[in-house]
């Protein structure tokens, strides 16, 4: 469903309740109630494809430095609500603050499904750098709309 870099391993595999994890791949499965965070490993064992887990996981990994530098690169700017909003590479991303937490939300037009990012972040930069990990998970994972299906 999505992915996002911790920045250390600082949680557990919700599969597998013993795998120490940095990189979370969030997975859902008929077989379990929610959606379940997860190390690489468990990930390509719910979706029967170890390759593709461990092709996401490598991403996250060389996307960290990157991922570091997307809360303070130019663009970013901050509307009425208090938002903070970038256009980069076709995707709107907007960071909101719901209640105590903040949150972000990626979209590319035309797609319609916004991906959104966990809902629990203590501050703009960590919700910046989830966003980072989201819109590169729909890069990777959403396909691209043909664009003379849009003309019908
Ligand atoms: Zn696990």
């Amino acid at each position: 469903m999505n992915v996002e870099d911790l920045g250390e391993p600082q949680m557990i595999c919700e599969m597998c309740d013993s795998a120490e994890i940095r990189f979370v791949h969030f997975m859902q499965n008929d077989r379990y109630p929610g959606t379940l965070a997860c190390g690489a490993i468990c990930a390509g064992h719910m979706e029967s494809d170890l390759l593709r887990a461990e092709k996401r996981d490598k991403k996250m990994r060389s996307d960290a430095s990157r991922r570091q530098r997307f809360p303070t690169r130019a663009g970013w700017r901050v509307n009425e609500k208090g938002n903070h909003l970038i256009k980069t590479n076709g995707y709107r991303v907007t960071v909101f603050k719901k209640g105590l937490a903040w949150g972000a939300v990626v979209s590319r037009p035309p797609i319609a499904t916004p991906y959104f990012t966990r809902e629990k972040f203590s501050n703009v930069t960590a919700a910046k750098m989830a966003a980072f990990d989201t819109m590169r998970f729909v890069e990777d994972n959403v396909p691209k709309p043909d664009p003379f299906r849009l003309l019908l």
